[in-house]
């Protein structure tokens, strides 16, 4: 029986999708959690209390909105979104890469990123069948702007995708490097800002000043990961198409009704976002004063850092074994040698995290 199940399973799968890794998510059970970039605070009691009030007069009996015009409008209050563009949600920004691979997906068309960066471009760009073009940042994560327009030439991507800043080197690019891709590329540019929240650095003001310019966002690393809701920012005319392919009532009511919450008491994840970010630069003085590491400058909420003196797989371990879960980036990418990556957590959390690293070293 199983035999034979292997058999129609090798001939009617695709051999991409065979070869591929299911996305792992490290368990952390027990562990302070500092490895998915989430805000680590929760709400006060009494705006959770009202949240849950709202969450009972659902009627989970009917269809969600399907436009979701309440979570629009909540996010143009949240966000400096220009009037005249449109918005597209997605469930995560993760589904909106998805649908735009899909709109845009042809025979010898491509996908290209720098490299490092956030996996999901590639995977989703092999998902669709799509070729990923993956160009290597310096040894300090910039951009190698000659190169880059070079094989622009050459590949003509369909869509670049550019992590601004980029997960997980924590670094912005220049933004006169960003102008020349824009100005340069026959395809899409999307710059993806799901870290907006840690950083002033935003091309969503300069909608409409490029033709191929998309503005990517999320409000997961806010403090809302568990909502799953992206959005896409852009003229009509480039969304309309993509929309074209989401699932209807891809935002759930749940979520829809969660989103309307607490955009009304946006200040509560203001003030959270605030604090992360000064914890980090305070996080990333203490990494650099510690021998043995070398730590990266960040805009946002998470510190990628080298263990110069000792192999990072084995610092994860340790860290690991005292309760301190991070990402282990080394094998990921030969610029990530030896590097892990640290989310900036609660200030508890970040003195735990930075005892059992001293302890490690
Ligand atoms: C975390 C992350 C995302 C994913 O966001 P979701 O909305 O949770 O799917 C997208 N882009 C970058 C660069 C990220 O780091």
């Amino acid at each position: 029986m199983s035999q034979s199940i292997d058999r129609m399973v090798r001939q009617i799968i695709r051999p991409e999708v065979r070869a591929m890794q299911a996305y792992d998510v490290a368990s952390a059970d027990g562990l302070i959690k500092l490895d998915a970039m989430e805000n680590p605070y929760t709400w006060p009691d009494d705006i959770r209390q009202s949240w849950a009030e709202k969450l009972r007069d659902i009627d989970l009996n009917r269809y969600p909105d399907a436009a979701a015009e309440t979570v629009k409008q909540g996010l143009r209050g949240v966000m400096p979104i220009p009037q005249d563009m449109d918005i597209m949600l997605g469930n995560g920004s993760d589904e909106l890469i998805l649908l735009i691979a899909l709109a845009v997906n042809q025979r010898d068309r491509s996908i290209m990123a720098p490299v490092p960066t956030f996996v999901m471009y590639e995977v989703i760009a092999r998902t669709v069948g799509m070729s990923f073009v993956g160009l290597p940042l310096s040894k300090d994560f910039d951009l190698d702007l000659p190169i880059f327009l070079d094989r622009i030439q050459q590949v003509k991507p369909a869509a670049i995708f550019l992590s601004y800043p980029n997960n997980p080197s924590g670094n912005l690019f220049s933004a006169s490097d960003i102008e020349a891709i824009l100005k340069n590329s026959p395809g899409l540019v999307i710059i993806d800002e799901a870290y907006s929240a840690f950083t002033d650095a935003s091309f969503m003001s300069r909608l409409g000043e490029f033709d191929n310019l998309l503005v990517l966002r999320t409000v997961s690393k806010i403090g809302l990961a568990g909502l799953r809701l992206g959005l896409l920012v852009g003229p009509e005319a480039w969304l309309q198409e993509f929309n074209k392919l989401r699932l209807p009532y891809n935002i759930n009511t749940l979520t829809q009704v969660s989103a309307d919450f607490i955009f009304q008491h946006a200040d509560i994840l203001q003030q959270q976002t605030t604090r992360i970010r000064q914890d980090r630069d305070g996080l990333l003085q203490s990494l650099g004063d510690m021998a043995g590491i070398t730590a990266w400058p960040s805009a946002t909420n998470f510190i990628l850092f080298r263990t110069e003196g000792k192999p990072a797989s084995v610092v994860f371990k340790q860290l690991k074994a005292s309760g301190v879960l991070l990402k282990n980036l080394h094998g990921s990418h030969p610029l990530l040698q030896d590097c892990l990556r640290v989310t900036i957590g609660t200030g508890e959390e970040n003195a735990a995290f930075l005892s059992a690293l001293q302890q490690a070293l």
